[in-house]
């Protein structure tokens, strides 16, 4: 009996320790000076938006054990994001990417043009973090990372305020589908490879994990979009995350710091208008 009564105590001590948020770990974010001067502008304007500020703010309420940096560069040429050692970069060309798939106005399905811009930049951050989390938090992670990351980044958005959140998930789908319909030839076999989702694949995960969470927030963008064998099932799918979530992730959060940031408005207005893209000058 007592050795029940130890075990017990022992569990209860371990339990206790699982939910007690591990000493704050800060994040440090820097705009490194691009080397490309095309890259000059989206420096400029990120810098003078105090975006990585933002971001900082944003995940203050995440405790990690480690500091975490976060950086905005030039990645010669290669637009893209990553996380590894620590330090998540976003390159200046995937910035670049998302500018130059950029509308001029206000798409037919009601997308604005800065939230084309915003949507999945803060979608790529959240991503990149989430793979941040699971390293430094040790979070077991079932089926492809790549996928995990994305619902992360899926939950964190869809936890904002309701206004934030169909603008993040409706700027993100905007840049997937842009990015699936860009491709001009079929996907080679080799393709399928990659690590990653498909772009259109992302871009129906993302609808079905926004439509499981609000089918009333959702409805128009998801119904007619996904196929109904799908839909059917994006509820359970949406549950499945929050299990998961609320299992490996929460315990780390500062829940009251969480509740007041993601009820502040965190994207600029919608009518934002950007500058268009400088057309790089031809080399002579
Ligand atoms: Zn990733």
């Amino acid at each position: 009996m007592k050795a029940v009564l130890a075990l017990v105590i022992a569990w209860t001590v371990l339990a206790l320790e699982m939910v007690t948020p591990a000493p704050a770990g800060e994040v440090s974010v820097s705009y490194v000076p691009p080397r490309n001067p095309a890259h000059q502008p989206i420096f400029e304007q990120l810098k003078e938006n105090r975006f990585l500020e933002k971001l900082q703010e944003f995940v203050s309420p995440f405790r990690l054990p480690r500091t975490l940096l976060v950086r905005l560069e030039g990645c010669d040429g290669d637009p893209n994001a990553s996380y590894g050692n620590d330090t998540i970069v976003v390159c200046y060309e995937y910035v670049d990417e998302l500018w130059k798939a950029m509308p001029a106005e206000t798409t037919t399905a009601g997308v604005a043009p800065i939230d084309t811009l915003v949507g999945p930049l803060f979608d790529t951050c959240l991503h990149e973090f989430a793979h941040a989390l699971f390293d430094m938090l040790q979070v077991p992670v079932l089926g492809r990372e790549e996928d995990a990351a994305d619902q992360v980044s899926a939950y964190i958005m869809l936890h904002l305020g309701k206004s934030e959140a169909r603008r993040l998930i409706a700027g993100t789908s905007y840049a997937y589908k842009t990015e699936a319909e860009a491709a001009t030839a079929p996907f080679t076999v080799k393709q399928f490879a990659d690590a990653h989702g498909t772009p259109a694949q992302r871009f129906y995960n993302l609808l079905c994990i926004a439509y499981g969470a609000d089918p009333q927030l959702f409805g128009d963008m998801a119904e007619t979009v996904l196929p109904k064998e799908r839909a059917e099932d994006c509820n359970d799918e949406y549950r499945q995350l929050v299990y998961a979530y609320e299992k490996l992730i929460r315990p780390h959060i500062d829940q009251d710091l969480a509740n007041k940031l993601f009820d502040k408005s965190w994207l600029p207005d919608a009518t934002t208008g950007m500058p268009r893209r400088p057309v790089p000058a031809q080399p002579k």
